[in-house]
């Protein structure tokens, strides 16, 4: 990542900001504020913040109260939410900036993220891997990035090229893969996403995410839920050969019922 000078305050389209416990991947559990930007190109089957997707005219405000700002918002306003949010109760450490999809917005995000790293807060990127062109603004402001692989199957289109240039681009970067694995998601596609980050680095931790509705909703049956175990397994087995922390973490967020 380079450093990009940013002198103008951004603005942009944010779908909500909230306080929950970070769902998903390696620091699940985390109590985390969310700041979920509105608008992503991207097209997956199983997309569970759909809301998110287009760009609204309203950005919600989860607080004590429920508050609306309008659409575009300035990055000022979007850091005085969230750091409101940071410092109600015991003080949040983190914060999310998650989707939709933050790098569609990038000069807008890395306002947000430099602001945030002013104030002493740890900012962790939740990114669907496929805008290698945003990551150049995000200089230094970035502590974590959580980037997804979206498996052919998945989307309905191949994005090996642009995952492996993305992985290729966060060199100092603390990054994680998280890998939505389905009752019929094809295996010789796990095994080129395993491939794929182990040849960015065998120390990437890769996290299988079962997908939820095959077993909390059981959209696929008793027969899916055994089937998804089956293949959680088998991907888990295959990544251990090849990258040195693969893990099974289901959305934690989804079985508690939470935001
Ligand atoms: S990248 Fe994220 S927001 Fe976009 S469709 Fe996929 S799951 Fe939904």
């Amino acid at each position: 990542m380079t450093n990009m000078r940013l002198t103008d305050q951004q603005t942009g389209y944010v779908s909500e900001i909230f306080c929950s416990i970070q769902g998903e991947g390696v620091y699940v559990g985390e109590r985390q504020v969310f700041l979920r930007t509105a608008g992503c190109a991207t097209t997956c089957r199983w997309c569970d913040t759909v809301w998110s997707k287009e760009r609204t005219d309203v950005c919600v405000v989860h607080g004590r109260e429920t508050r609306e700002l309008t659409n575009p918002v300035t990055a000022v306003e979007a850091l005085d939410e969230t750091l409101t949010l940071v410092r109600a109760g015991a003080p949040v450490k983190t914060v999310s900036i998650t989707g939709g999809e933050p790098l569609e917005q990038p000069a807008f995000v890395a306002d947000i993220a430099r602001r945030l790293k002013d104030h002493g807060l740890r900012v962790y990127l939740e990114t669907n891997g496929l805008e290698v062109g945003g990551l150049g603004s995000m200089g230094s402001h970035v502590d974590v990035v959580a980037m997804d692989i979206k498996l052919p199957s998945a989307t309905g289109k191949d994005h090996w090229d642009v995952h492996r240039d993305f992985l290729g681009a966060l060199p100092g970067v603390e990054v994680f893969v998280k890998l939505v694995v389905e009752p019929i998601t094809p295996f010789d596609e796990i095994e080129k996403a395993v491939r794929l980050i182990a040849g960015a680095g065998r120390d990437i931790p890769l996290v299988l995410q079962p997908e939820s509705s095959a077993y909390l909703e059981g959209t696929r049956g008793a027969r899916g839920r055994s089937a998804l175990l089956e293949m959680i397994e088998r991907a888990q087995r295959f990544g251990l050969e090849h990258v040195s922390d693969v893990r099974v973490i289901p959305q934690c967020h989804r079985l508690l019922n939470v935001r």
